[in-house]
């Protein structure tokens, strides 16, 4: 502590002896003047100028850090504007997703409601099935609602939650309809199958060359993009109607009212020159001028006379099924003229090879002759399901045979 106080003292004794009493002699005009500086005076003077000089150090300091403080600012400034514009690219980015979904909706909507006015016209989609539909419609939500990310779906928008809503009711209605129109198709294939066609082969054929005047209704090549559940829907749709179209195609009222068959359908002995012959089709005895009518609904496409057969009357029902009607007296529909089954297209006789009044009746498939019997035999329950089919097929606007 000594030593310190004695360094204290060195350093003042050092600092005093920079200052000491000067006497200047100025000389003016041989007159001689003194001028005392004392070492008080240049000590004030000394303190002035360290005091200007420290104001200068503080003022340049301030000027020195409030220019980094600002360029700080500057910096913390631009990187929130940077978050900023991040958030409100997001925003866009979730605006436009959203808006995707919405027009997403909006095709599917779109799809459906044209397939409803193809499928079934202005009656109301199938009742059937709906409980099998709201059991597997709770899955949809989900899907959709990965939109808000991990968001729960109370967190998400007002309008996400609409389109969510929305997005789920049309899943559920895509399903319910895929569920009913499958039903409605199984129940046209057991039918097809009781009535001896393969069901299989009926809608392959339906592919391959289509029905002569029905259109099928064509989705569009886009379906697949509305997901596989559409495209579910397309093919079950597809399947129904040509099921549903070639029961309603398949005759399943009598020809004529006679209700004695003279003659089967197969082998048997030719009437004429008692060779082996073929029979490809149903013979119905009655009096000349009966009334001969369609079997099935479709369209007349031959009036006139054929070798052996005699006068014919040929309507074609679609799905590659015929019916042919010979040895009449008279003619009353015309080519070209849509019938509806049980409506008169012709009368009894005997034209052709013929040994007397009656009506040889023919059913074809893609040219083959079948045996009517088993359509005109059709059970109740096949019946049923037939009519059900017709209620739709006719439902459907501008599309009925
Ligand atoms: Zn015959």
């Amino acid at each position: 502590l000594t030593s310190k106080t004695n360094g204290l003292r060195h350093w003042r004794q050092r600092f005093a002896a920079l200052f000491q009493d000067h006497e200047i002699f100025i000389r003016t005009h041989g007159q001689v003047r003194f001028l005392k500086v004392t070492a008080r005076m240049q000590k004030r003077l000394a303190l002035a100028v360290s005091a200007v000089l420290l104001l200068w150090i503080a003022i340049t300091l301030t000027a020195v850090i409030s220019q980094f403080l600002t360029a700080h600012d500057r910096v913390e400034l631009s990187e929130k504007e940077a978050s900023a514009a991040a958030a409100e690219m997001r925003i866009a980015a979730y605006r436009s997703s959203v808006n995707d979904l919405a027009s997403e909706l909006d095709a599917r909507q779109a799809q459906l409601e044209e397939w409803q006015k193809a499928y079934f016209g202005n009656s109301p989609l199938p009742a059937e099935a709906e409980a099998t539909a709201t059991a597997t419609a709770d899955n949809a939500p989900k899907k959709i609602s990965a939109l808000g990310g991990t968001a729960e779906p109370a967190d998400l928008l007002p309008e996400v939650q609409k389109l969510t809503q929305l997005a789920a009711r049309q899943e559920a209605l895509s399903e319910h309809l895929l569920a009913a129109v499958n039903l409605r198709a199984s129940k046209a294939e057991v039918a097809v199958r009781k009535l001896g066609f393969n069901p299989q082969q009926m809608v392959r054929n339906a592919n391959a060359q289509g029905g002569p005047f029905i259109p099928y209704p064509k989705a569009s090549s886009d379906v697949a993009d509305k997901g596989t559940a559409f495209a579910a829907l397309d093919r079950a749709l597809y399947r129904m109607e040509v099921l549903e179209r070639t029961l309603v195609a398949l005759p399943s009222g009598n020809p004529a009212d006679v209700l004695m068959m003279s003659s089967g359908f197969g082998a048997r002995r030719d009437p004429f020159n008692g060779a082996g012959a073929m029979h490809a089709g149903l013979d119905f005895r009655g009096p000349v001028g009966t009334a001969i009518l369609a079997a099935a609904p479709g369209r007349v496409s031959f009036v006139g006379s054929k070798s052996g057969y005699g006068n014919v009357v040929e309507v074609d029902h679609g799905q590659g099924i015929m019916t042919r009607y010979a040895h009449l007296s008279g003619f009353t529909s015309k080519v070209g003229q849509k019938v509806a089954a049980g409506m008169q297209i012709a009368k009894m006789g005997s034209t052709g090879r013929s040994t007397g009044s009656h009506l040889h009746f023919e059913v074809r498939l893609n040219g083959v002759a079948v045996n009517p019997r088993r359509f005109l035999e059709a059970k109740a329950d096949v019946l049923e399901v037939k009519a059900d089919a017709s209620e739709r097929v006719g439902n459907i606007a501008g599309r009925a045979i």
